[in-house]
C-alpha cells in the first residue's frame, strides 16, 4: 500500500498524513482556504489538515515536494 504525504527538501523531513494523494495535492493549492476556514471551525478539520498545515507553516518559504512511499506495516501512526 502506497503512502503520500510531504517532504521538505531542504530539512529533509517528512510526514505522511493519513489521506490521499489528490487530498494532499488539493489541500497544498488551496491551503489559504484551508487556514481560512480552520479560523471558524476548529473542530471541524480533519487530524490529517492540522498535522499538513502545522507542517506547511513550519517550512513555509521552504521547498516542499509531494512525496510517496510503500507501506508494509500497519496500525497507529
Ligand atoms: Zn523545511
Amino acid at each position: 500500500m502506497m503512502q503520500y504525504g510531504f517532504q521538505c527538501e531542504e530539512c529533509e523531513e517528512a510526514i505522511f498524513p493519513a489521506t490521499t494523494r489528490s487530498e494532499l495535492a488539493w489541500f497544498r493549492n488551496r491551503l489559504h482556504v484551508v487556514r481560512e476556514v480552520a479560523k471558524h471551525v476548529q473542530t471541524g478539520l480533519d487530524t490529517w489538515m492540522i498535522e499538513g498545515m502545522e507542517f506547511l507553516d513550519r517550512h513555509s518559504g521552504h521547498s516542499v515536494v509531494l512525496v510517496s512511499r510503500s507501506s508494509t506495516k500497519s496500525g497507529s501512526a
